[in-house]
């Protein structure tokens, strides 16, 4: 803690400069110039305040995410799931009764949002049964499933009856290719199924590149703070919870290359071994063995969409 305390903040003085140090970065000011508690105030809020909530324990579990399908029928390169060199497997339906049940109880049923997906969700082949399954026992809660679409408009009216009944909403991510987006629209209004697209209308997909140091030479404490995983992409996979995506599914990543990287349970939490959901939301706000795999300073984004060729160094970065 004393460690992230002071990546937080430090203070240090020369005789020619103060520098203050907050979240790793150096902010020089000569010594004639006083620093108000205003000035000094309003830099931390600036670049502090989107990072610090990382390392806060969340007082209710905003989302929780939960993969019906490992493998999927797009396989976008980089994706952060590894489903393009994903085996194909689904969730098992009693499992994830049993893990939702749990949840049920440590939360009393609070949780913003109940997010299923993938892979591709859809593809589950018990998919009405479990979307049943997990309205019935969050029964308050907003349940959604994300999809790249492409097989909602063969789905059956079984499946659009099932998502109007428990109230599921259906969030689409647009990606650049060709789907029937209108057959969709048409079949949501006609079964009175809430359908929304991830970030809006207008955005189409783009590619992000979030890469591994597979030598393990980063900063934990520094990569968890500056991760938009971490503390926010919650999962939850056979009883445990990880704090984001890429250690709930980085055995897909380690087998499919034959690497090593610490798949370890340091990196998640059993929900039926712990007394209560603070215990869960404390973990999640911890850097874990992970993160000193994660090459964040290496990240790039908003780079144009492209099916996976399943290389490597689309995860990885020298
Ligand atoms: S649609 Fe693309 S990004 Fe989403 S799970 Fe499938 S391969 Fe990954
Ligand atoms: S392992 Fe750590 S740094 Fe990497 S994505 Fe997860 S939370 Fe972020």
């Amino acid at each position: 803690m004393n460690k992230i305390k002071q990546f937080l903040f430090s203070k240090q003085k020369d005789s020619k400069y103060k520098i203050y140090k907050i979240l790793g970065i150096k902010f020089k000011f000569k010594n004639f110039i006083r620093l108000t508690e205003i000035d000094l105030k309003n830099k931390i809020d600036e670049q502090v305040d989107e990072k610090i909530i990382k390392i806060m324990p969340q007082n209710v579990l905003n989302l929780v995410a939960i993969h019906l399908a490992e493998h999927c029928n797009l396989n976008c390169q980089m994706c952060d799931n590894f489903s393009p060199v994903a085996e194909k497997e689904f969730a098992d339906i009693d499992i994830l009764k049993k893990d939702l049940t749990r949840l049920f109880e440590l939360t009393n049923g609070k949780i913003n949002e109940i997010s299923l997906t993938g892979g591709e969700a859809a593809l589950h082949p018990q998919l009405n049964d479990v979307l049943t399954m997990v309205r019935t026992i969050f029964t308050n809660v907003n349940i959604v499933l994300h999809s790249n679409g492409i097989i909602i408009p063969s789905m059956k009216e079984v499946f659009w009856k099932t998502c109007a009944d428990n109230n599921i909403e259906l969030v689409l991510t647009k990606y650049p290719i060709n789907i029937d987006l209108k057959k969709i629209e048409d079949m949501a209004e006609k079964y009175n199924v809430k359908l929304t697209y991830f970030n809006g209308t207008e955005t189409v997909k783009t590619s992000y590149h979030i890469p591994f140091d597979l030598e393990g030479r980063q900063d934990s404490c520094k990569n968890f703070i500056n991760c938009f995983h971490a503390n926010n992409c919650v999962y939850l996979r056979n009883g445990r919870m990880y704090t984001c995506s890429p250690a709930a599914n980085l055995r897909h990543f380690n087998k499919y290359f034959n690497k090593n990287l610490p798949d370890c349970p340091e990196n998640s939490i059993n929900i039926f071994e712990v007394k209560n959901m603070q215990e869960i939301m404390n973990f999640l706000a911890k850097p874990i063995p992970l993160c000193q795999y994660c090459y964040i300073s290496k990240r790039k984004f908003d780079i144009p969409w492209a099916v996976s060729k399943k290389d490597i160094n689309e995860w990885v970065e020298a």
